[in-house]
């Protein structure tokens, strides 16, 4: 079963640590491997969902809208890695999709990040990431605190 891995690599500006909760919702699409079509639409899910194929859990169980095959999806557990500091400018990957059946091809990055400041240890939730950027304040500090440039890539 094919594990896939979603790095990240972003500008970090006063930040110490980006990461996603436990209970981060995920949206991509899949390309399916029986017919390789793109799915229409996004996958919505977080490590907390649990989804019923027959007797088995899994976090996605999906129908393809093509060919009719059933593809499940589970996230790694423990896969999960903050981005911190000294990773900035380079990718590093955060999270792990055990896929059966489907690719993942986009990744839409939302709202749901949490993120620490650097010295202040200023904590900001959910810092939505649509953009690919943020940009906030400080207020121990007095100093902007940011997140630039954000691009992302899958690897098997
Ligand atoms: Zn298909």
């Amino acid at each position: 079963m094919p594990i896939y891995g979603l790095e990240i690599k972003a500008t970090l500006e006063n930040i110490q640590k980006l990461y996603a909760p436990i209970n981060m919702f995920w949206r991509i699409r899949f390309k399916c491997l029986s017919c390789s079509e793109l799915g229409k639409n996004q996958l919505e899910f977080s490590a907390l969902d649990e989804c019923k194929a027959g007797k088995a859990k899994f976090n996605v169980a999906s129908r393809c809208q093509f060919c009719g095959r059933l593809r499940s999806l589970d996230i790694v557990q423990k896969s999960e890695n903050p981005y911190v500091f000294e990773d900035s400018g380079s990718f590093k990957m955060i999270i792990q999709f055990d896929c059966r059946g489907m690719e993942p091809v986009e990744y839409t990055p939302g709202d749901g990040w949490v993120a620490e400041a650097a010295d202040s240890g200023e904590v900001f939730n959910n810092i939505d990431l649509m953009e690919k950027e943020w940009v906030e304040y400080d207020s121990n500090l007095q100093r902007p605190v940011g997140i630039y440039g954000l691009e992302y890539k899958f690897t098997k």
